[in-house]
């Protein structure tokens, strides 16, 4: 999958969100809300403080450290404090950084996914609360996305209905290929339960209406706002209570706009994607008011590096490494064994998903051809030259699959770009670590091979909507009096803080989604009236 060229279209449509992350206008608007500012050893702390605040910037902490005093700011990213005139009056100042999210320690050593009678329910259903409330029925969530892979193992066939839009069969039963981010959006929510394989979703007893808008096409690039308008129109056709939007871009649409006030006056709750830019942009539709902007969390309820944070994030929810059905075979999980011990190993984006077996050879950098690795598996140190370089160098000299190994500390991914397509032996990433580990075992039988199964784990703000549209459904199924206003409001009430100050903010917004928290939040406080339009 292309993902710079999604990124690019992103510029001027609407793509989709998963692992789409992107420096994209970094430099120019990457603010972030809160900095930490580090002093020389013996600053009078209070003096800048005072420069500070007469410069209306707000000051939110300040503590001595060793090598000197710190002081923590914050700043509106959208009316930014000019630094360059600062500076002359804060000769203390020796560093400033953009200040990061850190959960309270209260909130525990994090989550992950568990296998149980041969299912995993994934870290993500768990940190929701979704198994704590059963699903009482009768709320129908519309998906706009690439369409929804009927006859899925982990997947209903019933009770699942959807719209054609030009980008191909709905449910793909026209034999074309579907791409993997609407089906894996839907098993977030609605993955079969207890049925000894797969997944479990959010709601998972296979009777949560579900109509599927199929708006993108195999690639899945991107659709105009005027084609995201007449899919939500569709939603509201179908008589949807929630529409899940996994997508976006930073341009604001009129019309769009008017679309979604429209839909939220009729009682449809809106529920969008904050963006992967890890930037403070808006992104939309997810940043118009009445749609509830989700953020991306990840196992440790961390904030996710590349999720967008700014005044309209309302909500957070797992956005890293959820786990969730794929069209059938489309799953792919790369594997490294040399001497009969298996490796940590990464997939390269556009290696074919052959086996290949033979002797483990150095081929250094990978640069040159070196006949003396027919027939053998090339070890090759990242670096210098391009990943597909590497591996059509192995190719040529008659080596049979390619393991590179990091130059840097960890484990990484990459994509062998266009010219990977002409590559025909498997290829895998793997860390430093195991690197150097395989460098001593030169010669010994070593195996690349590529399993196919039906489900894969992604990341993106993408994955992190449909837990809250699903939750949001969940609830509403027991309290179906309430407005779209009310469950958002619930929502939001009820969400588990992960600021480090417990208040709202640009982040993660009010916070982790929880369904049982929110069930508990209703019962306590019956809907009256129409809701409150929005919380801040
Ligand atoms: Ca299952």
């Amino acid at each position: 999958m292309a993902l710079k060229k999604i990124m690019r279209a992103a510029l001027i449509g609407l793509a989709v969100l998963a692992s789409a992350v992107s420096s994209m206008a970094a430099e120019a608007f990457s603010l972030p809300s809160r900095y930490s500012i580090d002093l020389k050893p013996g600053s009078d702390v209070n003096r800048v403080i005072q420069v500070l605040q007469s410069q209306k910037i707000k000051v939110v902490g300040s503590a001595d450290m060793p090598d000197g005093p710190a002081v923590w700011i914050e700043i509106d990213p959208n009316n930014p404090p000019n630094v360059a005139a600062l500076r002359p009056m804060l000769p203390e100042v020796q560093a400033y950084a953009p200040d990061v999210p850190r959960k309270l320690l209260a909130l525990g050593a994090g989550y992950s996914d568990v296998l149980l009678n041969g299912e995993t329910l994934p870290w993500g259903i768990q940190a929701v609360q979704a198994a704590q409330v059963p699903f009482a029925g009768n709320r129908k969530v519309c998906i706009i996305d690439t369409g929804f892979a009927r006859g899925h193992p982990d997947l209903q066939t019933m009770r699942v209905d959807g719209i054609d839009k030009g980008a191909g069969k709905w449910d793909g039963s026209d034999g074309k290929p579907l791409h993997m981010h609407g089906t894996h959006v839907a098993g977030t929510m609605a993955a079969i339960g207890s049925n000894g394989r797969g997944v479990s979703g959010v709601i998972r007893t296979g009777n949560l209406d579900l109509f599927i808008v199929r708006a993108f096409g195999p690639d899945a690039t991107w659709i105009y706002a005027g084609e995201l308008i007449a899919a939500m129109q569709d939603c509201a056709d179908a008589g949807a209570n929630v529409i899940s939007m996994s997508l976006g871009s930073p341009f604001a649409s009129k019309a769009e706009e008017r679309m979604v006030a429209k839909l939220t006056r009729q009682g449809i709750l809106l529920v969008a994607a904050a963006g992967n830019d890890g930037n403070a942009l808006f992104h939309y539709p997810a940043s118009y008011k009445g749609v509830l902007s989700v953020a991306a969390v990840d196992s440790n309820l961390t904030h996710a590096y590349f999720s967008q944070y700014n005044t309209r994030v309302q909500i957070a929810a797992p956005g890293v490494k959820v786990l969730s059905t794929v069209p059938v075979g489309t799953g792919f999980t790369p594997h490294l064994t040399v001497a009969g011990v298996e490796h940590a190993a990464r997939s390269f984006e556009g290696s074919v998903k052959t086996t290949a077996t033979g002797p483990l050879v150095d081929f250094g950098i990978g640069d040159t051809p070196d006949f003396s690795v027919a027939g053998k598996i090339c070890l090759i140190r990242r670096g210098t030259n391009q990943f597909w370089e590497k591996v059509v160098n192995c190719e040529g000299s008659g080596g049979v699959g390619a393991v590179i190994y990091n130059n840097a500390p960890g484990e990484f991914t990459g994509t062998l770009g266009l010219l990977g397509a002409i590559t025909s032996i498997p290829s895998v990433s793997t860390s430093d670590v195991v690197g150097a580990t395989l460098m001593g075992q030169l010669g010994q039988l070593a195996t690349v091979n590529y399993t196919v199964h039906d489900y894969i784990a992604s990341d993106g703000t993408s994955m992190a909507v449909p837990h809250v549209s699903a939750v949001a459904a969940l609830v509403w199924s027991h309290f179906p009096g309430c407005t779209a206003n009310h469950i958002r409001n619930a929502l939001r009430q009820s969400a588990l803080r992960l600021s480090t100050s417990g208040a709202t903010d640009y982040f993660t917004g009010s916070g982790l989604v929880q369904a049982k928290a929110a069930f508990d939040y209703l019962a306590a406080n019956p809907c009256l009236g129409s809701g409150s339009q929005y919380v801040e």
